[in-house]
């Protein structure tokens, strides 16, 4: 059986980047650059007011008080209309052109008005101070965005200050979902008999939404081989297709071999891992294909052990596998043969992490991971870790 080291690794051999679209600067936000984005302006346009008050010549407020005359009042969107002249200033609010002539902006709270348009300035002002010079923050041709980048609120804000109505981007990946069982009842509908609600479905959805993806479920496949090829063809449209159920040694796990039938390239079935050994994973030409475990916490480990990468991956995005260190806050004693993943309290007090894995009855207990934030890992063997040791964690 292979680790979840090698697993990833087949995974993410399969796992090559989407090709870009042009997308509104609207819908960018989480995406990945696919050009460079050079700025069509020099920021700020022109030398720019930094405070509210006057501008005036350096040389002219060299003594720390000096009375010059004032010409005129430039507020932000107005243009200077006078060259600052010796023994004379303006007016200006921040966000204003620096007149021609003034070379520094004095601030108000220095200043005292007189009569007459005259204003008394009690403090010094060396050439430059208050003003941001033309271009200083970016030069008009000057790339300000790169290839590669993932676009977040600061990178959507210099989209508009360089004028970007639209950009390309890695496109997001389609993630096709089917659930499978003879059990499964959808969320509006009271369970009867044998019957359970399907959870994982929504929760891959969500997965996937949060991964950045397009989630595009494909209901509820019987246990029947018939019903698995139809959607699973269907599924293979998509860029990636993520099936929850069947990949067990049941008489009805018939998802692996309905995957192969249909075309699918197995890479590996069974990984040495708990919750989540039986994950089938395979590959056509254009698709990924996953079978997850269907045990919603198994669903949710392989997920975001395997899944959540591989969407990085095809997204641009890196790909961040590796847990952070947290204290372990009581004993823990991990019983199985398996590398456990294990759900988790993480607390931050000052800089100390502290982890407490929490009561769980195991993989088909979801509702215990509500209380979670994060999944503690436990290396394979029977062991008591004791409170102080040092474990990685994963955040959920
Ligand atoms: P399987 O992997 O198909 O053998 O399913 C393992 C366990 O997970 C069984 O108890 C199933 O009833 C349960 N299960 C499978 N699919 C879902 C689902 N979509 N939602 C909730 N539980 C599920
Ligand atoms: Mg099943």
């Amino acid at each position: 059986m292979i680790s979840v080291e090698e697993a990833l690794e087949a995974v993410l051999r399969q796992a090559r980047v989407l090709p870009a679209v042009e997308a509104s600067a609207g819908a960018a936000l989480g995406r990945t650059l696919a050009e460079d984005v050079a700025s069509d302006v020099d920021s700020p346009p022109w030398d720019k007011a930094l405070v509210d008050g006057y501008a005036v010549r350096a040389a002219d407020v060299a003594s720390g008080d000096a009375v010059l005359s004032v010409l005129e009042e430039v507020t932000a969107g107005k243009t200077p209309t006078r060259e600052v002249s010796a023994s004379h200033c303006t007016r200006i609010m921040t966000g204003a052109p620096l007149p021609s002539g003034a070379d520094a902006v004095v601030l108000v709270e220095r200043t005292e008005m007189l009569s007459d348009h005259r204003v008394r300035i009690r403090t010094t002002a060396k050439p430059g101070q208050n003003v941001l010079q033309r271009a200083a923050s970016m030069q008009r041709g000057q790339a300000v965005l790169r290839r590669g980048q993932t676009i977040r609120a600061i990178e959507m804000g210099v989209l508009a200050e360089v004028g970007r109505t639209h950009v390309h981007v890695v496109r997001p990946a389609r993630v096709a979902i089917l659930v499978t069982g003879d059990e499964l009842v959808s969320a509006q509908h009271a369970p009867t008999g044998a019957h359970i609600r399907n959870s994982n479905g929504p929760m891959l959805a969500a997965l996937i939404t949060e991964a950045g993806a397009e989630a595009i479920p494909l209901g509820i496949a019987r246990d029947d081989e018939d019903d698995l090829r139809e959607k699973i063809e269907r599924g293979l449209e998509a860029d990636v297709l993520v099936i929850s159920g069947g990949v067990s040694a049941g008489v009805v796990d018939l998802v692996p071999k309905s995957l192969v039938a249909s075309g699918v390239q197995q890479v590996f079935h069974h990984v040495n891992l708990k919750p989540g050994k039986p994950l089938w994973f395979g590959a056509t030409a254009r698709a990924l294909a996953f079978g997850l475990p269907g045990n919603p916490v198994s669903t949710l480990v392989c997920f975001g052990l395997f899944v959540k990468p591989a969407l990085a991956r095809l997204q641009g995005q890196a790909v961040h596998a590796a847990g952070r260190l947290a204290t372990l806050a009581h004993d823990f004693e991990q019983r199985d043969a398996r590398p456990t993943y294990f759900p988790a309290v993480q607390s931050f007090d000052g800089d100390q992490t502290t982890v407490a894995p929490l009561p769980w009855r195991g993989s088909a207990d979801l509702h215990a991971l509500v209380a979670a934030n994060c999944l503690a890992f436990f290396p394979g063997g029977e062991q008591v870790y004791r409170a102080g040791e040092r474990v990685a964690v994963f955040p959920l």
